[in-house]
């Protein structure tokens, strides 16, 4: 017995000792720089910097692989942060915010038919191209929501995608799973955007959306340099955003909107004013 012992005690003795050698000789060198980038990124693990989490995403800043910018999620304070680690000069590019470039809801736009299928934009969007007349506005069924890593979208009670832009972190998850391409990525300090989707005549979009673009031209008309109409479509011009809140009083439908006053209607979402640039860093 006392041999068995022995003889099971010194075969782990030596089991212990080749594997702490084992662990010795294929070490992988971790770069301490590694850790402490993954210490100040979000751990969101969104994978909007492009890789497939933040570990990751150290890993290739390491390597200069990747670049000390491409975290949506920590924004300004990330990039500064990286940049100390890694002893280069912060220079991130100006943030942005995702805008659902809608507001054609249950009680403002037609519907074809009504969707009793899968809770699902994609799905829905797979039948006749989708239940809403308007072949680019919302349909309301939050694929991007379950998207979005941040729970930064709503989808009103009636029926329409709402981004909020304090949580928004700008990691484009939610433009990539629209099937409608309603969501655009728009700088962080425009407020004001056209909250229309819609390329037809003014005639056909009043005939589905009470509030949709017409393209009558006023908002141009009121500030000129602020607006681009294109497609029968007027956009702000965000190079020019300035001026763009003259014309939410002027349009007719009253398709503009102002994020720093107001949300589309049923949003639960406050309005704030707009968030620092990448000039604070
Ligand atoms: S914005 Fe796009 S994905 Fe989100 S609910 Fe509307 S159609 Fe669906």
């Amino acid at each position: 017995m006392l041999e068995a012992v022995i003889s099971l005690g010194g075969i782990g003795f030596l089991a212990a000792v080749a594997l702490g050698a084992a662990a010795k000789k294929f070490a992988v060198e971790v770069d301490p720089r590694e850790a402490a980038i993954l210490e100040v990124l979000s751990g969101a693990n969104c994978g909007a910097c492009g890789y497939p989490g933040c570990g990751a995403y150290a890993k290739a800043v390491v390597s200069g692989e990747a670049a000390p910018t491409l975290c949506p999620a920590g924004g300004a304070a990330t990039v500064r942060d990286i940049s100390r680690i890694m002893g280069v000069e912060a220079v991130a590019a100006d943030p942005e915010t995702a805008v659902v470039l809608c507001q054609g809801d249950n009680e403002s736009a037609r519907v074809k038919y009504h969707y009793l299928g899968l809770e699902d934009c994609q799905a829905a969007q797979k039948i006749a191209e989708g239940p809403k007349t308007c072949p680019g506005g919302c349909l309301g069924l939050g694929s991007c929501v379950r998207a979005c890593p941040f729970e930064a979208i709503e989808i009103t009670a009636r029926g329409l995608a709402v981004i909020d832009r304090e949580r928004c972190t700008g990691c484009r998850k939610c433009v990539s799973v629209c099937p409608r391409s309603v969501i655009r990525m728009t700088p962080r300090l425009a407020t004001v955007h056209v909250l229309c989707n819609s390329q037809d005549k003014g005639v056909l979009v009043r005939k589905y959306c009470q509030i949709g673009c017409i393209s009558c031209q006023i908002c141009k008309k009121t500030a000129p340099e602020a607006y681009v109409i294109e497609n029968n479509l007027a956009r702000v011009e965000y190079a020019h955003h300035e001026d763009a809140a003259l014309a939410v009083t002027k349009c007719p439908t009253k398709c503009i909107l102002d994020f720093s006053q107001a949300y589309p209607p049923g949003s639960q979402c406050v309005p704030s004013s707009p968030q620092p640039t990448a000039g604070d860093l």
